[in-house]
């Protein structure tokens, strides 16, 4: 491990200093290329130096870097229009990251029940094993102990219930809650899809109730699962979305989608950000979008994403001491291990490929949106050279 000593010790960093991006590829200060399947945890969602958004930084960059939103912002609305547009949402919201999309699209439930004449509905319903983010409010939301040991009580309002247990979220609605709040497929979790039945069921079971459904898109979205949003496979629409990572292809930007309705109580003075939605940020957002919309951009994730399930399941095939499952839709990929994640994820590297670890000891595959089918056949091929040796390693320790 490198020596860190001035930074905080919150992460445990890998011994890789990369200097450029090409694509899916990663170079290092010394020049070895690493095929990029981690994307900074699907972030980079077409790739690194993207020609269309390096572009789009470098021109705004020469114009206006910041405004507050006291001002009108132009380009803001206009993205805001495009995601509206091909959204069911009405009203957006911009920040900077993930977890902060969260936060506004929690506030928004609480704040739409209170602007309603019930200010008790406060209640947040999540599923286990989810993953929302690192600030007080959404590790509360995630509810994972990990996550929330030593930081003090955790935030109120927040209740659990297994996954994939629909009769026990029926049983947690009460007279408090105002909304569940769900991945679509979950992530961090390890890649663990809600059944699109469950789906139809809670968007049932929310207007049943008066309940809001918040989903948590924030790494399913943007095109990662082949549709523009995840929760398009159900054929559902929430009331409230949040949405960060792959939006900004690697500048950090992060949205709340809603309603008209479900929006109707964040009036003016009820929340703030003081970079969110800036005109740098509004730019490349528009660029990601502009590649994203593009015709046959979503067909090729699909496409691709295909490539992918195929040949990772040839590779389960041959190593069930190592793979026990392939999990995921479109370029949103898990690879459950038999053996340690680690193990896998180790090999890989070795191979110049890199993957995410991901709960329910999970290998994440998570490559840019932007892959060709060519690129994946030598993933692929990477995958089952470093499957090979793992299983060589296991077949010795036994
Ligand atoms: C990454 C992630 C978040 C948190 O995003 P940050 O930008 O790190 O705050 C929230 N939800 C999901 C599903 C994520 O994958």
């Amino acid at each position: 491990m490198s020596d860190h000593s001035s930074l905080f010790g919150t992460y445990m960093r890998i011994p890789l200093r990369f200097e450029r991006g090409e694509g899916v590829w990663l170079i290092t200060e010394d020049g070895d290329r690493y095929m990029d399947f981690a994307t900074g945890i699907a972030v980079s969602s077409l790739g690194h130096s993207h020609p269309h958004l390096v572009a789009a930084l470098k021109d705004q960059a020469d114009k206006l870097w910041h405004l507050s939103n006291i001002y009108e912002i132009p380009e803001q609305t206009r993205f805001a229009d495009r995601l509206t547009e091909a959204t069911f949402a009405d009203r957006v919201f911009f920040t900077n990251s993930g977890a902060e999309a969260l936060e506004c699209a929690i506030k928004t439930a609480r704040r739409y029940h209170f602007h309603k004449g019930q200010p008790d509905r406060y209640g947040i319903i999540t599923i286990e094993g989810a993953f929302h983010g690192r600030t007080l409010a959404t590790i509360a939301a995630g509810g994972q102990a990990k996550y929330l040991e030593g930081f003090g009580p955790k935030a109120a309002g927040f209740d659990q219930v297994p996954f994939g247990d629909f009769d026990a979220l029926r049983a947690a609605i009460d007279d408090n809650s105002a909304a569940i709040l769900i991945e679509p497929l979950q992530g961090e979790g390890g890649i663990r899809a809600i059944p699109k039945q469950w789906l139809q069921d809670i968007r049932a079971l929310c207007d049943e109730h008066g309940l809001l459904l918040i989903l948590d898109e924030v790494q399913t979205g943007v095109g990662r699962t082949g549709k523009l949003f995840a929760h398009e496979w159900a054929g559902i629409t929430p009331d409230i979305m949040a949405i960060a990572k792959g939006i900004g292809g690697g500048f950090p930007l992060g949205a709340c989608l809603a309603t008209e309705d479900a929006a109707s109580g964040m009036t003016a003075g009820t929340h703030g950000t003081t970079f969110g939605g800036n005109p740098l940020a509004m730019a490349v957002g528009n660029a990601v979008l502009d590649v994203v919309l593009e015709d046959g951009f979503l067909q090729n994730i699909r496409d691709v994403g295909l490539i992918f399930t195929q040949g990772l399941a040839s590779i389960a095939d041959r190593y069930p001491d190592v793979v026990e499952e392939i999990r995921g839709t479109g370029l949103m990929l898990g690879i459950k291990c038999k053996c340690p994640n680690s193990a896998l994820q180790l090999a890989m590297r070795d191979q110049h490929l890199l993957g995410v670890p991901a709960g329910d000891n999970v290998v994440r595959l998570l490559p840019p949106l932007t892959i060709t089918a060519e690129e994946a056949r030598m993933g692929l091929e990477k995958i089952d050279a470093a499957a090979a040796i793992v299983s060589g390693n296991l077949a010795k320790q036994a």
